[in-house]
């Protein structure tokens, strides 16, 4: 690992004043479990690391809505009850995530702001595009765990799991910098390689994600669920959130967000349509699921996500309906 200096800030203000306009030169350290596999395999080679720790970690909820601290632990996040309650499908994505260890240890902020898992990225060995190398090595490489949607010129999926439920509910992110605080929409907070190739986010570099804000949830129905390959230890091979606003037993609206599938999470308007005005049946569900699907251009060797992201989504939709799935 690339030696670098080391500063603890003791608050937002201190960690804001040590961070750098410059990308990659300084770093803000979390919980660590995903900076410090980057930076131990020269990906992340930042002169300077900022321990934000310090950062807001309270979880709160109102009837207005719920505002979570960037610094709260993923546990801390599953074991708030109101939460759970007003919240159940960014509880059910949170609960899956990595195992035991890495959920005591990561952070909100921390899962929002991974960089991907593409295995091209994350090696040392492959100077690929989003490394400002010539070109994405999964095009013609090994592509199975890559988009389906959104991809070109970089071919990666977003890995975290939280980001999709905080979409579908509607989620703004509080961002600070040295110009100020804004808000911003969750769903406008991920950009594609083809806006921002070495990035993934609008998040500048002398920024900080110190908020998660969630408007009320009242009479949404939500569920997330995923597909893995292994139940622990590892990202879903596709995800998918269902947030459903209800008048009796039809749905007034849907939002449907896509895990998993495309270099930022993937929301389906096409399929949300399917289910406005509706009753769930498993009929709906598969029709909407089929529309979510309906634009995907899967690459040499992952056609077979293309099922794996209808089977999320339709299972997601009953299981936000409260119909039983397997
Ligand atoms: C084996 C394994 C399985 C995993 N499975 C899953 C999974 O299924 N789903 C999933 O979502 N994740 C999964 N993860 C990833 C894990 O959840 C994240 O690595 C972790 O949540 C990151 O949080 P952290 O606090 O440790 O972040 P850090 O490692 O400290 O930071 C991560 C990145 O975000 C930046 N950062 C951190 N906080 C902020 C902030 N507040 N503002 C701006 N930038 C910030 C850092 O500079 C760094 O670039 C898995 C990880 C492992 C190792």
């Amino acid at each position: 690992m690339k030696a670098f200096a080391y500063v603890n800030a003791a608050n937002e203000r201190e960690a804001l004043a040590a961070l750098d306009a410059q990308r990659g030169r300084v770093l803000p350290l979390a919980g660590g479990m995903d900076l410090l596999g980057l930076m131990k395999n020269y990906v992340a080679q930042p002169e300077r690391v900022v321990n934000i720790k310090s950062l807001d970690k309270a979880i709160t909820v109102s009837p207005a809505g719920a505002r979570i601290g960037a610094a709260a632990s993923l546990i801390e996040l599953i074991e708030h009850q109101a939460l759970a309650k007003s919240y159940p499908a960014l509880i059910q994505s949170a609960d899956d995530v990595g195992t035991p260890q890495i959920r005591n240890a990561g952070t909100i902020g921390g899962n929002i702001m991974q960089r991907p898992r593409c295995w091209y990225f994350r090696n040392e060995e492959f100077h690929c595009l989003k490394k400002g190398g010539p070109r994405c090595f999964a095009v013609e490489g090994e592509n199975q765990y890559h988009a389906i949607f959104g991809g070109g010129p970089c071919h990666i999926v977003h890995p975290s799991s939280l980001a999709v439920p905080l979409i579908a509910y509607g989620a703004k992110f509080r961002v600070v910098g040295a110009n100020g605080e804004r808000e911003i929409d969750a769903g406008e907070f991920f950009e594609l390689p083809a806006e921002n190739l070495m990035g993934e986010t609008v998040l500048r570099p002398n920024e900080l994600l110190t908020h998660v804000i969630l408007p009320s949830a009242s009479g949404v129905s939500a569920a997330s669920y995923e597909v893995r390959y292994k139940q622990s230890h590892d990202w879903p091979l596709a995800s998918a959130t269902a947030a459903l606003t209800m008048d009796g037993k039809t749905v007034k609206s849907a939002r449907l967000v896509m895990g998993a599938v495309a270099p930022i999470p993937w929301r389906v308007p096409a399929a949300e349509q399917v289910l406005a005005g509706k009753t769930i049946t498993e009929a709906v569900a598969t029709e909407a699921a089929n529309a979510a699907v309906a634009g995907a251009t899967p690459m040499s060797q992952n056609a077979y996500k293309v099922q794996v992201a209808r089977t999320a989504v339709k299972r997601a939709i009953l299981r936000a309906a409260g119909i039983q799935t397997v």
